[in-house]
């Protein structure tokens, strides 16, 4: 299973057999799909997307998966709503059942939304129910191979990775992309995660894996050189943590974009100043300037970097996210 598979001509890396991605954007995570050694053991899928995006999830499977083929299991590395908002709809048409790393078994079991963080965050997730627990040192025998569950904390308290020795395969999740990591957010409530997501990059590097599937964006195979990034950039934020909390609103703001397409701006910044992590990481990093004048200044920067579109329509200025 170590053989013939690399980078196709266009650079792209070739995944082992038996392992697909759907490669989906930011606002839905990646879908990995660890396929059965046959259509009747039944696929295991890691992440299902964002709540909004689960009926487009269900449709991406049907062309992916064989004929009698389904799900078996669903797993999650974390629960960020980009990583489970498919999980209802898709555990309840697969009527497979759905694991999730154990430090959020009993949140997610009462469906505690404050723990959860989707009230935090002003996100959205379906809620669901899961089967049990995805614990780090537990094996996975999918298709013929073995999945080890690393813990992976950093970016994520709770987050775990998956492992395939024999093909150096990881699912990397939100703790190591080809260009950086997803947002510390721990360090947005004050506490010290930089520590956790720098030996998450330890773990990563001794397991030396050969491909990485990261939770968004394309496979790579280029380990050494995403791990080196990642440390630069955790050295960096570590140095200037505001700078880490000027990159988290941002991309906050960006992701609540994509979930609604399009807002007035001022509808924006009520949004802004009434969605907790902000009023938070601004209480905590910018409160020098006042909350609307501080909501304000960060549009005008996203417009700035094209991140955000602004047109007057009328006596609104509205804001669009830009495509692509
Ligand atoms: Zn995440």
């Amino acid at each position: 299973m170590t053989s013939a598979w690399g980078a196709d001509k266009s650079g792209v890396a070739v995944l082992p057999p038996g392992i697909s991605v759907l490669e989906r954007g930011w606002l839905s995570s990646n879908n990995v799909l660890l396929h059965g050694a046959t259509p009747e053991e039944g696929t295991v899928l890691v992440d299902t997307g964002y709540a909004s995006h689960a009926e487009q999830t269900l449709a991406l499977l049907d062309t992916i998966l064989r004929p009698n083929e389904a799900l078996r299991l669903i797993l999650n590395t974390h629960l960020h709503s980009d990583h489970c908002g498919g999980n209802a709809l898709l555990s309840q048409r697969h009527g497979c059942p759905i694991l999730v790393p154990p430090g959020e078994y009993i949140a997610v079991s009462t469906w505690d939304e404050e723990v959860l963080t989707f009230r935090a965050t002003g996100q959205h997730c379906t809620r669901f129910t899961p089967a049990g627990k995805l614990v780090p040192g537990q094996t996975l025998h999918q298709g013929g191979r073995e999945w080890h569950v690393h813990a992976a904390p950093g970016h994520d308290p709770h987050s775990v990775i998956l492992h395939e020795p024999s093909s150096g395969t990881l699912l990397s999740a939100d703790a190591l992309w080809e260009r950086g990591f997803g947002i510390v957010f721990p360090e947005l409530d004050g506490e010290d995660a930089f520590d956790q997501v720098a030996a998450t990059l330890d773990t990563i590097e001794r397991l030396n894996p050969t491909v990485v599937i990261p939770g968004h964006g394309p496979p790579f195979r280029d380990v050494s050189t995403a791990i080196r990034i990642a440390r630069e950039r955790v050295d960096y934020f570590r140095r200037e943590p505001e700078r880490h909390a000027v990159h988290a609103v941002k991309a906050l703001t960006a992701f609540h974009m994509l979930e609604v397409g399009q807002s007035s701006r001022d509808e924006l910044i009520d949004w802004l100043t009434s969605t907790p992590i902000f009023i938070s990481t601004w209480r905590r990093f910018f409160s020098l300037h006042g909350l609307l004048d501080w909501a304000s200044e960060l549009l005008d920067q996203l417009v700035k970097a094209k991140v955000l579109l602004a047109s007057v329509e009328g006596e609104r200025v509205v804001l669009r996210v830009r495509d692509g």
